[in-house]
């Protein structure tokens, strides 16, 4: 089946959310909607959308906050926004590009003009999608969303476990000692033990499950990720 984009709607008007979601699903879209900044970080917190309309106007926190939060974050920063607002002033546009919106929507609007505003930024998107994503084995690690998973399943990595499995798979069937691991990964100006990469190594392992037998040590050399394992 082709991949359905999802989209989180940010929307506390509900005729106004179910207009677009209605208008999302039919069009091949997957629609999620959050009421207020509350629900949209929940949501967010559990699955990255490939796009976000977001409100200017919502009770709690408004839409440019929430944006400029988004941004900041490493891990939705990826993730387009296209904000929605009521007013159609110059200011207005530009305080929400500069909060980093990727592009504004003017109510009322139609629904091919939104389409076509979504189908943009996710096509903007798409070649650094492209570019960040490597798998191998049934192992993927996508660097844009950092999201890793073993055959399809989503696998939890703390950060520092994240930068070496992406060292690792950037650099596979290559062996890497401890000296070169700390240099690339860890940032050669920071003293630390070499036993730390093995700790590090020990928890990538176990956090990745049967996956984890994909790093190997090799005696003596260090560690390599192989898809022979
Ligand atoms: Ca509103």
């Amino acid at each position: 089946m082709k991949h359905q984009p999802r989209v989180l709607i940010v929307e506390d008007e509900p005729p106004i959310a179910e207009l677009i979601a209605v208008n999302l699903r039919h069009n091949g879209f997957q629609p999620v909607w959050a009421e207020d900044g509350v629900a949209a970080q929940r949501e967010l917190d559990a699955v990255l959308p490939d796009a976000i309309l977001l409100d200017w106007m919502l009770p709690g926190e408004s839409g440019i906050v929430l944006a400029r939060r988004w941004r900041a974050d490493a891990r939705t920063r990826g993730v387009p926004i296209l904000m929605l607002t009521a007013r159609g002033d110059e200011p207005d546009k530009v305080t929400g590009l500069d909060a980093g919106a990727d592009d504004y929507i003017t109510k009322p609007f139609s629904t091919q003009e939104m389409l076509a505003r979504i189908r943009a930024v996710l096509r903007r998107r798409a070649p650094e999608q492209v570019k960040d994503r490597i798998e191998i084995a049934g192992l993927m690690l996508d660097a844009a969303t950092h999201r890793v998973s073993w055959q399809d399943q989503p696998v939890k990595l703390g950060p520092t476990e994240f930068r070496l499995l992406h060292f690792f798979m950037k650099h596979a069937e290559r062996v890497h000692s401890r000296a070169q691991l700390l240099d690339k990964v860890w940032g050669d100006h920071v003293f630390i033990e070499e036993r730390t990469v093995d700790v590090h190594v020990k928890r990538l392992r176990e956090s990745l499950g049967e996956a984890g037998a994909m790093i190997e040590t090799v005696r003596g050399a260090g560690y390599r990720l192989t898809a022979q394992a």
